[in-house]
């Protein structure tokens, strides 16, 4: 019995972000193609060394991409939509780009909301559109499908890597996109077209490049295939036999990878299916392991994602070689089979090595690793298994494993103490909505259709210069706090010029809306070079949540009571959702997320109550990421809302009931999740409803929301200035669905990516297409 240790794919962007720098130097045309191309084949040299020396059996080939492995499909098979082939003379890459990033534009894709690249993005309208990569906060470029796409193999990108790693000596090992992963993550541009027919025609593309591949001398192919883990239509599933079946007739080892997800219902299909091989996540789905082992016909080999691929923990080797022993047992009895060690899904979702972390605390240090940390987990792993192991790397892997799981900084008893504690009825408001706006009514004496904003405004330059030299050193404290002062100040001024009704100190003093939280609470952890692509050339580093989470004191109040001290107008204050927070984090592995959601919850509590207590009358608690913690398999749907609902109801419903809470969401589709919307009791919604033409509002209206709504009238992320009469049709037809009383006025997300100019101008129109409402209702 062999066994073998590879990985799926590895994070391309570079130790220190090279690939980053090189393509933003070559978009604003500092750099050359070629010198682009130079820099994408040293980082692909410096990866495929570091797979060899960790033993792997193969290097991964095809997992580079200089934007994005999706949009490389999408010219290795052919399919760029038409508007992309409009000048013969660009070359292939500055297609490619025009794809990714528009044609017209030199913008990229410009990120709103806190640098997370958390909702859709500015897309011009050339641009192919972007979603996010399953649950991961990685994007890709949408394929677009019609009845007029045709397929053929069209880039040599692919076959050109896979020689130079051969040209390297490399044992290489190709990775795809399957047929039909590729397929589902498109769209369909021609209503009523289904994008499956177009199968037929792809497959003899997918057949070629797989003989290609095999003239190169590519034993092995890997075509991932996640789709299996989500609920298929029955004609995708069925589609699989005949697909594979087809794709095997050329005679190149297929390792079938699916990831992410349990495969429930398509675990039969996918240990029969006509390949070589077959990938497993093994840490998504571990109860599934024992089945596959039993099911795959021996002469297959089996590769184990053992190691998370979607985490940033030390693997615990021996709770891995307990899992891993039964099946090595199950399997080395079978003659022939081959075992596969391997993480989970591709590196690409982990930062690329922790030796730079120098600066981090040495004990929380050795309990993580990053991508290049997690190869010489496998090695360890296979020579535990096969009897070759030394004993010294895990043994200090096992000391690092214990000092976590009894650090005194991981469990606070008074954390747990007070989740015990918390009683059954902490999660309810006193009063019900309808007695809660009419006490909210009186006390702020609002006029309908109040306007207000979601709480960032233009983070100019010189705020973020002050915070830059704040954090050099170069400022000290007091005068950064007068800065920020200053800059709230203006907000303020600016608010009250406008006549808002509802104010905000504009979040001046904040880089990101997670990152602000996350410094201030015990239990989290930031990296110096963490960074995770989240799409092209932006990167994200998310805090590390490692232990408790509790609040050791006020995080916003002094900023918030300043900016009320301002003004006579009701002052907002401004909080994001532990769901948010636990989203955008790497979270700890050794206890349920639920947990920690409410860990965060209860510090966001604490926030809620003091600002309360100074006076606050108005407290919003962003969840713009609610929508994307909803797991795959839709019969987990349930579970995760019943917590996340009730993690955000604990955050709120500390306050008496004329406070009023609000929330925030953006490119949620909300009609799925209606009820748990409606579940989580906020006296005020805000969301993104204006690209849509307010078309979002409409299942709110037939579910008959109960509470206010505040649907986006205008669409943050362009320049442009939307007149007041638009606003005042998006208004109209907002009141068409939804009782107007229930009714505010709001932009569709925060301002801070906007500038001042056309922020004040876009307002003015805001406030004045309301002012127009009222003056409608009155008549009326
Ligand atoms: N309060 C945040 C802001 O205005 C909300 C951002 C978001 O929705 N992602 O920037
Ligand atoms: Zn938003």
């Amino acid at each position: 019995m062999t066994i073998h240790t590879h990985i799926l794919g590895f994070p391309r962007i570079g130790s220190d972000r090279e690939l980053k720098f090189a393509l933003e130097r070559h978009w604003r045309g500092e750099a050359t193609e070629a010198s682009l191309e130079e820099t994408g084949k040293q980082l692909r040299a410096r990866h495929w060394a570091l797979q060899r020396d960790a033993g792997l059996a193969y290097v991964t080939v095809g997992d580079f991409a200089f934007y994005d492995q999706v949009a490389n499909h999408i010219q290795l098979l052919g399919c760029e939509p038409a508007r992309f082939a409009f000048d013969e003379k660009s070359s292939q890459l500055s297609r490619y780009f025009q794809m990714a990033r528009g044609a017209d534009s030199h913008a990229d894709h410009a990120a709103c909301c806190d640098g997370h690249a958390d909702t859709a993005p500015d897309v011009s309208h050339y641009a192919l559109e972007m979603t996010k990569w399953f649950d991961t906060n990685y994007h890709y470029l949408v394929p677009e499908f019609s009845p007029l796409t045709q397929f053929a193999l069209a880039s040599s990108r692919l076959f050109e890597e896979v020689a130079e790693a051969q040209a390297l000596g490399h044992q290489v090992k190709a990775a795809l996109i399957g047929p039909l992963t590729f397929l589902w993550l498109g769209k369909e541009k021609t209503p009523g077209f289904n994008r499956l027919a177009l199968l037929d025609q792809l497959l003899p593309v997918y057949s070629a490049l797989l003989d290609r591949l095999k003239q190169q001398g590519v034993d092995w192919v890997q075509i991932d295939e996640p789709i299996l883990g989500l609920d298929l239509p029955t004609a995708w599933r069925s589609a699989f036999d005949s697909a594979y079946w087809q794709l095997n007739q050329v005679g190149v080892n297929i390792l079938l990878a699916t990831y992410f997800s349990p495969l429930e219902e398509n675990l039969s299909l996918a240990c029969r299916l006509p390949v070589a091989g077959l990938h497993v996540d093994g840490i998504r789905a571990p109860h599934e392991l024992i089945n596959v082992t039993d099911w795959l016909p021996a002469h297959k080999v089996l590769s184990i994602g053992i190691v998370d691929g979607r985490n940033i923990w030390r693997t615990d080797l021996d709770q891995a070689i307990s899992v891993l022993q039964p099946l090595f047992d199950k399997r080395g009895g079978k003659r022939g089979g081959e075992l596969w060690l391997a993480p989970s899904c591709s590196l690409l979702h982990t930062p690329f090595s922790l030796a730079q972390e120098t600066s981090l605390d040495p004990e929380i240090k050795s309990w993580l690793a990053f991508a290049t940390e997690k190869l010489a987990e496998l090695a360890l792993l296979k020579d535990a298994l096969t009897g070759n192991s030394d004993g010294t790397a895990l043994a200090v892997s096992r000391l690092a494993i214990a000092s976590r799981r009894a650090s005194a900084r991981v469990h606070r008893p008074q954390v747990e103490q007070r989740l015990q504690a918390l009683s059954p009825t902490a999660d309810r408001r006193d009063a019900g909505f309808s007695l809660r706006q009419t006490l909210q009514r009186t006390r702020f004496q609002l006029p309908h259709f109040p306007t207000t904003t979601i709480g960032s405004f233009p983070q100019t330059a010189s705020i973020r210069a002050a915070r830059a030299s704040f954090r050099r050193g170069e400022l000290s404290a007091s005068d950064y706090e007068n800065s920020m002062r200053a800059e709230i100040a203006h907000a303020v001024g600016r608010q009250e010029a406008l006549g808002l009704d509802v104010l905000v100190h504009g979040e001046a003093e904040r880089n990101d809306m997670v990152e602000y939280f996350g410094e201030q609470l015990d239990g989290f952890l930031f990296t110096r070079y963490g960074w995770v692509q989240s799409y092209g050339s932006r990167c994200v580093k998310p805090p590390v949540i490692y232990g408790d989470v509790q609040r050791p004191t006020a995080m916003t109040v002094d900023w918030t009571v300043y900016a009320q001290s301002l003004t006579d107008k009701p002052m907002k204050g401004m909080l994001t959702g532990p769901i948010t927070i636990l989203q955008w984090s790497f979270v700890r592995d050794d206890q349920p997320r639920a947990r920690t959601a409410l860990q965060i919850a209860l510090a966001i509590r604490d926030e809620v109550q003091d600002l309360e207590a100074a006076g606050i009358g108005i407290i919003q608690i962003d969840e713009p990421a609610l929508r994307e913690g909803l797991p795959l398999r839709r019969s987990q749907w349930d579970g995760y809302l019943d917590w996340a609902t009730r993690a955000f109801r604990i955050s709120a419903c500390v306050v008496g009931d004329s406070t009023q809470i609000h929330t925030h969401m953006c490119y949620a589709e909300f009609n799925d999740i209606l009820p748990q919307i409606a579940a989580m009791d906020a006296d005020v919604i805000t969301i993104e409803t204006s690209r849509s033409d307010m078309e979002l509002l409409t299942g709110f209206g037939q579910f008959d929301y109960p509470n206010d709504i505040g649907p986006g009238v205008y669409d943050i992320h362009s320049p442009r200035i939307p007149s007041a009469s638009e606003m005042l049709r998006l208004l109209q037809k907002a009141s068409a669905v939804i009782p107007p009383a229930n009714l505010w006025v709001n932009p569709d997300c925060g301002l801070k990516t906007r500038g001042w100019k056309e922020t004040e101008a876009a307002l003015a129109n805001m406030v004045q297409a309301a002012r127009q409402m009222r003056g409608a209702s009155a008549a009326a």
